[in-house]
């Protein structure tokens, strides 16, 4: 036979993970396909989780295991190593940041980093498939590619971006909307009434986001829903990560009525993320300020708020923000995130831009043209591409989409200098006056593109 030589093959690595009753400890058996690589790599915290590794059978070869790193030599083709962790869960106070090992209820959410030991260096096309032996009733809910029951393809997004893993009694809830797939968890069996309402809720959220250019940006998104004891509104904490493929995480408090849920704007906005790659830190500006003029443009598009509400929340927005750090551009301000009060230049700074920009190419167009349309061009070109954006790069592709120079400007004016975006001249332009904090609507030169912005595409 005439064949490729086996390194020119791609390797698919087989993870088999069991776990107990306690969902807490994982038995992972971990086999290489031809040559093992030459370490394993987990977050700096897997050593907390981690009792034990050996190599299987022990004696094939040298493991060594060095703080989040375990360096293999010597090792023949098509190695095994077995590994045991028992995990560390959080139980105490409420979430606050991205992916962590938690205990909530009878469930349990993991971050990736904690337990999986990955090759710390893949070749092109090599994959990895994590099959999961799971207790009787016990559902598992990854970021991954699935291929069978419990079985996924982990892809080649870089190791060090964070995702969840969470086990418990859920049943899966699949959500198809256009272009997309969501792959729902409920953590903790929310009575039926209740995941029926959250349902709803996710469904409309992701309609929304295919009002605005006819597509969900993803075609896989894995949703993970927890409760969470504290909070004063529907959904007091949200976020996404791309670890092996896009997700949302929500922690919602289920004793909020369906309609505060329906106008909560946390999903659409967490959703939009994912109308953008993934971008360096620091161009928070960008990063936060698509999602906070999609969480108010497609929530009305989608029928969820109607366009006055999203017009005044805006509106709102804009005004609280321009008085916020006025020492700083929107894109400093997005270096310095964690100053107090300071996201909101960040978030509403780059919403500004987004109206600005949305609207400037309708002008410039006729209406023909806008903002959705350029973010339907990334999604074909680019949005999967596996490595970190730098913001001016994503403008310079947004331009050239276009065919324009309006994002490259927009930047240069309402992010690069120190007044903040100019929003009061636009709503003079779409015939938007703010009365005692409603909107009315009125003559504007460019009052057509009102409805239009506003109205499902
Ligand atoms: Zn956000």
């Amino acid at each position: 036979m005439f064949g490729l030589p086996a390194s020119a093959s791609a390797a698919l690595h087989r993870y088999s993970v069991t776990v107990d009753s306690s969902l807490e400890q994982f038995d992972v058996m971990v086999c290489f396909d031809g040559p093992a690589p030459r370490s394993l790599v987990a977050d700096d915290t897997a050593m907390l989780h981690l009792a034990q590794m050996q190599l299987q059978p022990p004696g094939i070869g040298q493991l060594k295991v060095n703080d989040w790193r375990a360096i293999l030599t010597g090792l023949p083709e098509d190695a095994c190593i077995e590994y045991v962790v028992q995990l560390r869960p959080q139980t105490n106070g409420v979430q606050m940041g991205g992916p962590e090992t938690r205990r909530v209820g009878r469930d349990l959410l993991t971050s990736i980093g904690d337990w999986m030991w990955r090759p710390a260096e893949m070749a092109e096309g090599d994959d990895i498939e994590v099959r999961f032996e799971l207790p009787p009733g016990i559902s598992v809910s990854a970021p991954w590619r699935q291929v069978a029951d419990g079985v996924f393809r982990t892809g080649a997004t870089p190791r060090e971006w964070p995702g969840v893993v969470a086990l418990g009694g859920f049943e899966p809830i699949v959500i198809a909307v256009d272009g997309g797939r969501l792959n729902v968890a409920m953590i903790d069996s929310p009575p039926p009434a209740l995941r029926d309402m959250l349902e709803r809720w996710i469904e409309r959220a992701a309609r929304s986001l295919v009002t605005v250019y006819g597509s969900f940006p993803v075609e896989e998104l894995q949703v993970v829903i927890a409760p969470t004891p504290r909070g004063e509104k529907p959904v007091p904490w949200a976020y996404v990560s791309r670890g092996g493929g896009p997700a949302i995480h929500l922690f919602a408090q289920g004793r909020y009525p369906e309609p505060e849920f329906m106008r909560d704007w946390t999903a659409v906005h967490e959703m939009s993320h994912l109308f953008l790659p993934y971008l360096e830190w620091g161009d928070a500006w960008l990063v936060e300020g698509l999602p906070t003029y999609y969480q108010n443009v497609a929530m009305a598009r989608g029928g969820l708020i109607p366009p006055e509400e999203a017009w005044r929340r805006m509106y709102e927005g804009f005004d609280f923000a321009k008085n916020i750090g006025g020492q700083f551009t929107v894109y400093e301000a997005g270096q310095r995130l964690g100053r107090r009060g300071l996201y909101r230049r960040v978030y509403w700074g780059g919403a500004a831009y987004m109206l600005a920009a949305d609207l400037r190419l309708r002008e410039l167009s006729g209406g023909s043209q806008t903002l959705g349309d350029a973010l339907h061009e990334i999604h074909q070109c680019c949005l999967n591409e596996m490595y970190r954006w730098r913001a001016e790069d994503f403008v310079a592709r947004l331009d050239t989409a276009t065919g324009t120079a309006v994002f490259s400007e927009l930047f240069e004016v309402q992010i690069r200098q120190r007044p903040f975006p100019e929003y009061e001249a636009l709503y003079e332009r779409l015939g938007i006056r703010i009365l005692g904090g409603h909107p009315i609507f009125v003559e504007g030169e460019s009052a057509e593109y009102r409805n239009a912005i506003m109205a499902p595409r």
